[in-house]
């Protein structure tokens, strides 16, 4: 890229790169200024979405808002159909569509460097299990663990009489990838996957 385009309160706005001119950026500038008019007009004006889950290998959101050019190559990309179009046209996981095999085919066709192959882990994500979940309630379920496949989650046996005997699922944190396997598999939706760094370290 010939110059560093950022987010500003929604709008974005165009930094000179090193050794570049004034006029050359305010040009730059107004040629990004009439693509995103353009796409104003079809499409509303820009709002990237505050708690979407990023495709793998994203930078952090403001980096990633700011190059991402909402093309659509990596959702065409994706063979398990996980990346879809959210809020203002950018990419996004659902995790109910599917698991991320790290493939690094979104990775490899992301012309706008919005992804990094630096970005490590790819997906720095977790699964939080609600209160809904089935064994909870009493009820015998480990659905969750057979979409696992790193066996990251765990059903060790509850000896205490509160527990009713039913396994309860555990998280060994080490062990998961982030890939979102866990999810589709749930009958309840119980399984949210939420970025790690919003997690307490015991949940993280
Ligand atoms: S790594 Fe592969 S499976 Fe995962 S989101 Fe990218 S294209 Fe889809
Ligand atoms: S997100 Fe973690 S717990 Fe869920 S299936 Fe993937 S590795 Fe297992
Ligand atoms: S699949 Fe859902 S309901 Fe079943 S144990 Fe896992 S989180 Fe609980």
């Amino acid at each position: 890229m010939p110059h560093d385009t950022v987010l500003n309160g929604g709008e974005r706005e165009t930094k000179p790169a090193d050794g570049q001119t004034s006029s050359a950026v305010q040009n730059s500038h107004q040629s990004t200024s009439t693509v995103i008019s353009r796409r104003h007009l079809l499409r509303g004006r820009i709002k990237p979405p505050a708690d979407a889950l990023l495709p793998p290998w994203s930078h952090p959101p403001t980096l990633f808002y700011s190059r991402c050019s909402r093309c659509d190559a990596c959702i065409t990309a994706c063979p398990e159909r996980l990346i879809v179009r959210g809020d203002g046209g950018f990419p996004q996981i659902d995790f109910r569509q599917g698991e991320c095999d790290f493939c690094r085919k979104c990775l490899e066709i992301c012309e706008d460097h919005a992804l990094s192959g630096e970005v490590n882990p790819p997906l720095p994500l977790r699964p939080v299990i609600a209160d809904n979940c089935l064994p909870k309630r009493g009820v015998a379920c480990q659905s969750c663990r057979d979409g696992c496949e790193p066996m990251a989650l765990r059903f060790p046996p509850q000896l205490s009489s509160g527990g009713r005997g039913i396994a309860l699922p555990q998280l060994e944190s080490d062990l998961c990838s982030g890939c979102g396997g866990c999810v589709a598999p749930c009958p309840v939706g119980a399984i949210t996957m939420v970025p790690k760094a919003n997690l307490t370290p015991e949940g993280a």
